[in-house]
């Protein structure tokens, strides 16, 4: 039987927006000493804009924004609907692709008008033999820009900048874990430009750059093997497998239900406060147990 006082615990956790899913999570929440943060979506707004569009082979911004919005239009990546709303904000007539293919992490791939589009990272360009982009990538990664990276037909054709704030409450929240005796650490499949940006801001001083969404859960693993009880906290499917491998894996609440799934708490409202207060309400919890 569950003890009442976990009983109590996970309903006062419902109070706070907390989804505790069971009296398990909320004691493996108590022993929590590493917090490991998704960036995209978890420390950011997930509400990415379009800054600037670079381009080459002789397109123009509207054709090389037409071409990326058909491609991402099936696609619930935050950056995919940065790239359809700056279509859409300009007026743009966007088509549907014919056929779609997402790689997490990655990017995407589409049939569009019959043209073969590639909307994604280097890796993703890389991997399908496209070469050029590297200057365009490295003069928006310098201004702390994510890039987004557009092929057609096998040729790149320009780059997408994008820029997605911290989310108000996030530093405050970081402020708060590391005050509690907590490790904090950033893990994200984005370029080190953008990453590092955000972990200065917030005051993160250990960050993992560049990871797929496999090697997320790899670095899980690695600072266990540190002797760390870690929680993770993420909100895309490219997180699922580094929530699910954490001592602790925390959805946010505005993240994919595949995310939802694989975490044992599930932050409600779209509220960072939300992680503290948990790791808190946890700690005290099991106080009264022990
Ligand atoms: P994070 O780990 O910060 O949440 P992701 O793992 O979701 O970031 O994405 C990592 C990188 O993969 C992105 O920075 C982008 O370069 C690329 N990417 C993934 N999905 C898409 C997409 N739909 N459109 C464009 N780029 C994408
Ligand atoms: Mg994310």
């Amino acid at each position: 039987a569950t003890p009442a006082a976990l009983m109590v615990g996970m309903g006062r956790g419902a109070q706070l927006g907390v989804l505790v899913k069971s009296a398990a999570s909320l004691e493996g929440a108590s022993r929590i000493d590493t917090v490991v943060l998704d960036k995209t979506g978890t420390l950011t707004q997930g509400r990415p804009a379009v800054v600037r569009v670079l381009t080459a082979s002789g397109m123009t911004e509207e054709e090389v924004l037409t071409l990326a919005a058909a491609a991402e239009s099936a696609s619930e990546h935050p950056l995919a609907r940065a790239v359809v709303s700056e279509a859409s904000n300009r007026g743009l007539k966007v088509g549907t692709p014919e056929s779609f293919t997402a790689t997490p992490g990655h990017g995407v791939e589409a049939e569009v008008g019959g043209r073969k589009v590639l909307v994604g990272s280097r890796r993703m360009l890389d991997g399908r033999g496209v070469s050029g982009s590297e200057d365009a990538e490295r003069v928006l990664t310098t201004d702390g820009q994510t890039p987004v990276l557009i092929a057609v037909d096998g040729r790149w054709v320009g780059a997408i900048g994008i820029a997605d704030p911290e989310r108000e409450e996030a530093a405050t929240v970081v402020q708060s874990l590391r005050s509690m005796g907590l490790h904090v650490v950033m893990l994200t499949g984005d370029h080190e430009g953008p990453a590092a940006r955000v972990a200065r801001a917030l005051g993160i001083d250990r960050v993992f750059a560049g990871v797929l969404p496999s090697g997320k859960a790899h670095v899980v693993r690695t600072l266990q093997a540190e002797g760390r009880r870690v929680a993770m906290v993420g909100d895309g499917i490219n997180d699922a497998p580094a929530l699910a491998e954490a001592d602790l894996g925390v959805a946010m609440g505005t993240g994919t239900d595949v995310a939802r799934d694989a975490a044992g708490v599930a932050l409600l409202r779209s509220d960072l406060r939300g992680l503290p207060a948990a790791l808190g309400l946890a700690r005290t919890t099991m106080r009264v147990i022990r």
